[in-house]
């Protein structure tokens, strides 16, 4: 089969980088003004120069044209009543990306700055992290614009129900499968899966993942993003005689990501010396205490900087750019996209940083990505370091499709082996393709080959 248009047919005659850039050209035309997702894209699309070089038959088949354009976008009104009886209407979003290797899956981001150029960013790189997993799951991603901060239980649960109302006519066990995300953790999942239980009347416990371990949910999930992302660099340095022991750690975030980066580095033998949350960063030279920021942050939900209370020691700022003008050997941003900036990354660089890991989702922009690498900063990036969340998702699957769970230790161990088998993946496939070493080149490629190779086999949809 051959996707051919007169366009085409010129663009064959052209090298492989210009394609490439002549197809992204086309994207963010019709894509204008969605600057995450078109960052996204070309992130992918900028390393696949090799790939593209070594296989035309992904040009003959449209693989680029189609990979950027999701299957679905479902964009629908959420309305719902505070506690004084006042009407409020959020927008929600789900993208259903790509389905080639198995039902969409991605979480649910609940944060007032989500648009469809963030869902559609956040759903594209789900597209080849869950392909680098080796499980067989399709790439998905979703949301609202809803500010989960502030409000009540009740008034959580109430948007909960209404988002799954219309939710649930697009997603199930085998369609679509979401998670959390920034502001849904398993509370809100608990509300989700119980209103979704309602309009089905039925128990399909694989409807979504990060339930509560009591309700259906797999151990080890809540951890999974953050200890992975920690195995993952582990593994990194590893490959370069460095290690996490004794080392001076930052971790942006005190939320679920980040405290279970910071506890595994931890129990690897770091000193986590900082973290942060939206309002400000807080500096502990002795070692952040993780159990204090999970009592704040899980427990009482309260701001980071109430950490100087029981840690007078501690310093607090409310720059969340000056936490990266710390020196600090490992960096792992696990907040947001976009946190880490060109003069953040230099400041990291002139400090000494040597290894930098991406628990969030695209936390460095592209400028800064150049800056850590052109100075020989160890990288792990995102779709590939933070993978292990949804890894344990698919486990939850698997669990509840057993009507079975594993223990800990087991599900521990399958997301150790996961997440050295994506690091050997990465490293394999950045050596074969002709830049060793080169961790984003071997994520890119991986990923897009999996997904690329499924979708030829699969015919022209
Ligand atoms: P949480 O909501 O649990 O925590 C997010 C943390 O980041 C909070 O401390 C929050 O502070 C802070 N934060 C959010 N937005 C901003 C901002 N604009 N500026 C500064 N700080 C901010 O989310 P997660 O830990 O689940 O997710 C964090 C990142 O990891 C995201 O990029 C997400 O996509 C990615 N990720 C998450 C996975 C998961 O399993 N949960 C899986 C893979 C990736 P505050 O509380 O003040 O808002």
């Amino acid at each position: 089969m051959r996707y051919t248009t007169p366009e085409v047919t010129e663009i064959r005659r052209q090298s492989s980088s210009e394609y490439i850039k002549a197809v992204h050209k086309k994207i963010a035309e019709r894509n204008a003004g969605e600057s995450e997702f078109l960052q996204a894209t070309w992130e992918v699309f900028s390393s696949l120069k090799p790939v593209i070089e070594q296989h035309p038959e992904y040009i003959d088949h449209g693989i680029l044209e189609r990979l950027a354009e999701p299957e679905r976008l479902i964009i629908f009104r959420v309305a719902w009543e505070d506690d004084e009886g006042k009407v409020h209407v959020n927008r929600g979003f789900r993208v259903q990306f790509n389905s080639t290797l198995g039902p969409y899956k991605g979480g649910l981001r609940f944060h007032p700055s989500l648009t469809s150029s963030v869902v559609k960013f956040l759903g594209f790189e789900q597209i080849f992290k869950n392909a680098l997993t080796g499980l067989p799951i399709g790439g998905g991603k979703g949301g609202s614009d809803f500010d989960p901060k502030g409000k009540s239980d009740r008034e959580i649960m109430r948007f909960c129900q209404s988002f799954m109302t219309e939710l649930s006519r697009h997603i199930g066990p085998d369609i679509d499968v979401p998670a959390g995300d920034i502001g849904v953790g398993k509370r809100e999942i608990g509300y989700m899966f119980g209103q979704y239980k309602r309009i089905r009347n039925a128990y399909e416990a694989g409807v979504v993942t990060g339930k509560n371990p009591d309700n259906g949910g797999s151990l080890v999930r809540k951890e999974a993003t953050g200890y992975g992302t920690v195995y993952f660099v582990e593994e990194m340095l590893k490959g370069e005689g460095k290690t996490f022991a004794g080392s001076k750690v930052i971790v942006s975030g005190s939320g679920n990501v980040s405290i279970y980066a910071m506890e595994k580095a931890i129990e690897f033998g770091a000193t986590v010396i900082a973290c942060s949350d939206s309002e400000g960063y807080i500096y502990d030279p002795s070692g952040i205490d993780v159990e204090t920021v999970k009592q704040l942050k899980e427990v009482e939900r309260k701001r980071i900087y109430h950490y100087l209370e029981s840690h007078p020691n501690a310093r607090f700022g409310n720059d969340n750019t000056e936490i990266w003008t710390i020196p600090c050997d490992i960096a792992l941003p696990c907040a947001t996209q976009n946190e880490i900036s060109r003069e953040s990354a230099h400041a990291l660089v002139d400090n000494g940083l040597k290894a930098l890991g991406e628990g969030a989702n695209m936390p460095c922009d592209e400028e800064a990505v150049r800056v850590l690498t052109n100075n020989g900063v160890l990288f792990a990036p995102a779709k590939a370091a933070n993978a292990g969340g949804v890894a344990v998702s698919a486990m939850e699957m698997s669990q509840n499709s057993m009507r079975y769970s594993w223990t800990a230790e087991e599900v521990d161990e399958k997301l150790q082996t996961v997440m050295k088998s994506i690091y050997r993946s990465c490293i394999e496939t950045a050596e074969q393709y002709g830049q060793p070493g080169n961790l984003i080149a071997g994520a890119n490629i991986a990923g897009f080959k999996k997904v690329a190779d499924a979708m030829i086999a699969y015919g022209l949809h």
